[in-house]
């Protein structure tokens, strides 16, 4: 299945995308796309009440605002350094363990959402990543039943500031988890549609230009290990997200680094599961952009 949220900010609506490509409100399903669904075998049932019912429910004939597929999930884990080339760029060390942090939920956003230059920032930077979707309550999980507590996946771009990143002290957190800083989407995609998620071409380019080319066959660490790992240290609850790291070409990687600006155009995609578009624009006060 392919799974959308549609509507204003806040007020998203399940939908879903056919295998003919047209779009349905899943309203009527009666329930969105969040911790509970997932818990309460939400998938399933969705897949059950699609087979009969998805040739009557409504269309969506004219644009709407693509919301983040999944509704605020409890936490987002992210996986640093995740990929070789992108661990020699920033010239910081591969890990031998996976690095993790966690990055505010309130930081998410639609795939086609501006993204907001933060307050007192000048080092904005982007990071295509293959996020997962837990569908079940993972707790101290070996590797060999983590598949069973995938619900599925969808692209995240793990907006970074640097400066709040790296030179303010601390945790990465600060450079990760502002307004507007995790875009997620278009889709939410089941694994039986993905097949192998090892083996993903992934890209993203700056107003047409391709910054990041690569495979999710390049991560260092294995989407089994990562789930397995995290849930030894938190239990990861249904609709939670981990994002998998990202591979090289960063504009912190670039000689001299390239960050983003008012104006620029941010594109990325990740093989089946769609492709999101960001406008840069400027900070202004009172303007929320979190979903
Ligand atoms: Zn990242």
């Amino acid at each position: 299945m392919k799974l959308i949220r549609f509507g204003e900010v806040g007020n998203e609506r399940p939908g879903m995308v056919l295998s003919d490509g047209s779009v349905i409100d899943a309203s009527i399903f009666g329930e969105d796309y969040d911790e509970k669904f997932f818990d309460a075998q939400g998938l399933k049932r969705l897949r059950r009440w699609a087979a009969t019912f998805s040739g009557s429910a409504p269309r969506l004939t004219s644009p709407v605002r693509y919301g983040p597929p999944v509704a605020r999930p409890s936490k987002i884990v992210c996986i640093g350094l995740n990929y070789h080339d992108h661990a020699e760029e920033t010239g910081l060390a591969i890990p031998r363990e996976p690095i993790l942090f966690l990055k505010s939920t309130s930081a998410i956003s639609g795939p086609f959402d501006d993204l907001v230059i933060p307050r007192g920032s000048s080092k904005v930077d982007w990071e295509v990543e293959l996020g997962i979707v837990i569908g079940r309550r993972a707790s101290v999980v070996p590797e060999s039943r983590a598949a069973d507590h995938i619900g599925g996946y969808l692209i995240v771009n793990d907006v970074s500031e640097r400066g709040f990143q790296l030179e303010r002290g601390g945790q990465w957190v600060k450079g990760k988890s502002a307004d507007g800083f995790a875009p997620m989407g278009p889709y939410f995609v089941t694994p039986d549609e993905i097949g192998n998620a090892h083996d993903l071409k992934m890209w993203l380019a700056v107003n047409g230009e391709t910054m990041q080319k690569s495979s999710t066959a390049h991560m260092i660490f294995g989407i089994p290990l990562i789930i397995s790992y995290v849930s030894q240290f938190m239990t990861l609850l249904p609709g939670d997200i981990i994002s998998t790291g990202t591979p090289s070409g960063v504009g912190l990687g670039r000689k001299p680094p390239r960050f983003l600006k008012p104006g620029d155009v941010l594109e990325c995609g990740i093989e089946g599961l769609g492709k999101q578009r960001q406008e840069v624009v400027p900070w202004q006060r009172g303007v929320k952009k979190t979903a």
